[in-house]
């Protein structure tokens, strides 16, 4: 794919996930002739199934970069394919000692850096004071972040491919499913052949289909999250901000470094080994519509049934009883979703063949990171072109 900069390319996207989507745009932007490959009627992978958090706080500090250039980019979509986003921020809820201790040991190590801006860590009346939702009960503090954005994941992922048709002609194919991929062409389920200058593999956890051989001897896995939603709250109750609870501290990479922090995991894993069994921590976000949606479990690979047992979201529940306060528990639905994690990288990204390219492996991330994932990917690429 040796062209000048200039020269415009005929490029196919597979998979209409985010991570699809955010490729999609970038190519779109840059003036190349895209077409958007899905085999689902309608998107209904992972990109739909998650809590919609632009979670910019959870990440390592060598992404936060990234993430804050994929928020910007988040705003700048949403504002003109019409979709909602809240830029809420979050709060991390301490209720035991050592999740305060570990929230103060986060925010001091940042006081120096360009995070500090965005961090405040709050008494227990300021966090009280910002959401209705924190269960007051053995409430200590909480650690708050100006980053975090909400988006209605569903709303969002299908709203996009039809901006994308109107707003830069991207030919969208819905129920395409793309059997067959090699330098400069594919093959569809239908046994038609199309040629491309470029082709972008983004078919989330599907490691089996396209490509399969990229992914031998990787560590990457398939992982499996069970979610629930509410009803919507009464009377326009709003949550605020993102809520977490101190089980997420040993979950995302950012808390780390924390000295405090082993002590707390060793204390979860001796208290309530459950909870490390199905991985489970827990967090809530509310979307437009009032509802607020909570999760999550983790199961990888072979822990992966295609049943969703009651026991992780009774144990999800209880947790959730334990730093939440809601209007109403009501659940309007119960899912699970699977993404596909990389743990060698923010991303699995490779071109195993000239001019085709596959991205996955976000894990957690995706709603985070791929518009930043996507836009750093073209940049590249048209570099690689000059
Ligand atoms: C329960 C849950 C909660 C989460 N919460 C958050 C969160 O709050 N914040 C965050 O940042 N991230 C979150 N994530 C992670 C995020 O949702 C994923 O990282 C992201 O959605 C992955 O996007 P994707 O495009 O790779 O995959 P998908 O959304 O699964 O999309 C892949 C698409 O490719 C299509 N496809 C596959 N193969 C083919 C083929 N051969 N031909 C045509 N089409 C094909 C599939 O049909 C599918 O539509 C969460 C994930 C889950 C499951």
């Amino acid at each position: 794919m040796h062209q000048n900069k200039a020269q415009k390319e005929r490029v196919a996207v597979v998979g209409a996930g985010i991570v699809g989507l955010a490729h999609a745009w970038s190519a779109a932007e840059r003036g190349h002739s895209v077409t958007l490959f899905e085999r689902s009627p309608i998107a209904s992978g992972a990109s739909i199934r998650n809590f919609g958090m632009v979670w910019v706080i959870g990440q390592k500090d060598e992404a936060q970069p990234l993430a804050l250039m994929a928020r910007e980019r988040w705003l700048r979509v949403a504002n003109q394919a019409g979709v909602w986003i809240l830029p809420c921020g979050s709060i991390h809820l301490a209720h035991r000692e050592d999740e305060w201790q570990v929230l103060q040991e986060f925010y001091e190590s940042h006081r120096s850096s360009e995070r500090s801006k965005w961090l405040e860590l709050l008494s227990r009346e300021q966090v009280m004071q910002r959401t209705p939702a924190a269960n007051p009960n053995g409430l200590l503090g909480g650690l708050w972040s100006s980053t975090e954005c909400c988006i209605d994941p569903t709303s969002a992922v299908r709203a996009i491919p039809p901006w994308l048709h109107s707003h830069y002609a991207v030919d969208v194919r819905y129920s395409t499913a793309v059997v067959h991929v090699e330098p400069g062409q594919l093959r569809t389920a239908d046994g038609n052949r199309h040629s491309f200058d470029r082709i972008v593999i983004c078919s989330g956890d599907d490691l089996a289909t396209l490509k399969p051989e990229v992914y031998r001897d990787q560590t990457i896995r398939r992982c499996k999250l069970h979610m629930m939603r509410t009803i919507s709250q009464p009377d326009g109750w709003r949550i605020g901000p993102h809520l977490a609870s101190g089980l997420t501290l040993r979950h995302y990479p950012n808390f780390q470094h924390c000295p405090t922090l082993t002590k707390l995991s060793e204390r979860i894993a001796h208290e309530t080994p459950e909870l490390n069994r199905f991985g489970i921590h827990v967090m809530a976000s509310q979307n437009h519509l009032g509802q607020v949606v909570l999760g999550d479990s983790h199961q990888y690979d072979d822990e992966i049934e295609p049943f969703d047992e009651a026991e992780v979201d009774q144990l999800i529940l209880r947790e959730l009883h334990k730093i939440l306060t809601l209007p109403t528990w009501e659940m309007q639905s119960h899912w699970h979703g699977i993404y596909a994690k990389y743990t060698g990288d923010i991303a699995f990204e490779r071109e195993p063949e000239p001019g085709v390219h596959v991205c996955t492996g976000i894990g957690g991330n995706g709603m985070t990171l791929s518009l930043g994932i996507a836009e750093r990917a073209w940049k590249r690429w048209e570099g690689a072109t000059e």
